[in-house]
């Protein structure tokens, strides 16, 4: 099949060197909400710069850009699976959402319209945060049909109450709001990775109480990660599963530009292949969160970031390209 004309191509750094050129999500061609073609685009990468959720260190606003430039680096060809997304689904950079750094509600109706407009033309939303406070008003529109499942990716649960005595929306509680919002079905959501010094236990008694699977980092080191990942598969079950992956949930030796570091988690290639474990999960919608380019002297968080991102591409993509063909 001769897929040049159906599909959005990324430009090659053989006709263009890739540090030149306007940096796009893995050089593809920006398809903003005017133009002709967005009724073509199966997958939207969509930045989401915002982190008026932080409590702690900030700066993933400025992420998506510093992933755009990144992901330059990426090429066609998953080395590891031989996948080519490109030339399976249609793929597209939809922009960033607008938020307004002033406002943190109406930033996320913002960005929750904005959802439901890529939502209502049958694109795959795959999103650049952002802190993690983004993924609550994503799930807001993407589990419009009813409460989704979730594999979460993170050295936090961000199951908490509140903050501050009372500050119901941080990065640090989105997910206790989609299952008190019934955006998520609980027991259908494992998180992966948690480690570090807390508080107290209260997210993990949430968890315990509406049947949450946390896989501590201790129980993730000690088993393999396909291991672990059959087990997150099985939890997800068939049905619709959003993706959340915290890029903190990799050690800070691998990912040091991001807001809340917790050591002692996975090293950059086990980041990489619990992504490539996800395959044969319902993915309706993923997001990659918490990079923070202040933070990231080296540049390599956003590098992973953008890795970790085209890997999901991958999945994504194969799984759109098997539904189209049945
Ligand atoms: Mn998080
Ligand atoms: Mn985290």
């Amino acid at each position: 099949m001769d897929t040049t004309d159906k599909y959005f191509h990324p430009v090659s750094g053989f006709d263009l060197p890739r540090f030149a050129g306007v940096p796009t999500f893995m050089r593809l061609p920006f398809v903003g909400p005017d133009h002709p073609r967005l009724p073509d685009v199966q997958v939207g990468l969509i930045g989401v710069p915002w982190d008026s959720g932080t409590t702690n260190r900030p700066g993933p606003r400025h992420g998506p850009r510093q992933l755009r430039d990144m992901s330059t680096m990426i090429r066609a060809q998953n080395g590891a699976t031989g996948v080519r997304p490109f030339e399976m689904v249609n793929c597209a950079d939809l922009g960033d959402v607008a938020p307004n750094p002033a406002d943190l509600m109406a930033s996320m109706t913002r960005i929750t319209e904005f959802y439901r407009s890529v939502l209502d033309h049958e694109i795959f939303p795959l999103t650049a945060g952002g802190d993690h406070l983004s993924s609550l008003p994503i799930l807001r529109a993407v589990a419009r049909g009813g409460p989704v499942g979730m594999i979460h990716f993170d050295s936090h649960t961000d199951l908490f109450n509140s903050y501050f005595g009372g500050t119901q929306y941080t990065h640090g509680t989105p997910f206790r709001r989609a299952v008190e919002e019934g955006l998520l079905d609980p027991k259908r959501v494992c998180m992966i990775g948690i480690r570090g010094s807390t508080y107290d236990n209260e997210d993990r008694d949430f968890a315990d109480a509406v049947g949450i699977r946390v896989i501590p980092i201790e129980e993730f080191h000690a088993r393999s990660v396909p291991d672990v990942m059959e087990e997150a598969r099985d939890i997800a079950g068939l049905k619709e599963t959003y993706i959340s992956y915290d890029i903190d949930f990799v050690d800070p030796t691998f990912a040091p530009g991001t807001g809340t570091p917790e050591i002692g988690g996975p090293n950059s290639f086990q980041g990489l292949e619990v992504v490539r474990h996800l395959e044969g999960v319902n993915i309706v919608g993923a997001d990659v969160v918490e990079v923070s380019p202040p933070f990231d002297a080296s540049g390599n968080t956003a590098f992973l970031g953008a890795s970790i991102l085209f890997e999901l591409l991958c999945v994504v993509a194969k799984k759109l390209s098997h539904s189209q063909m049945t």
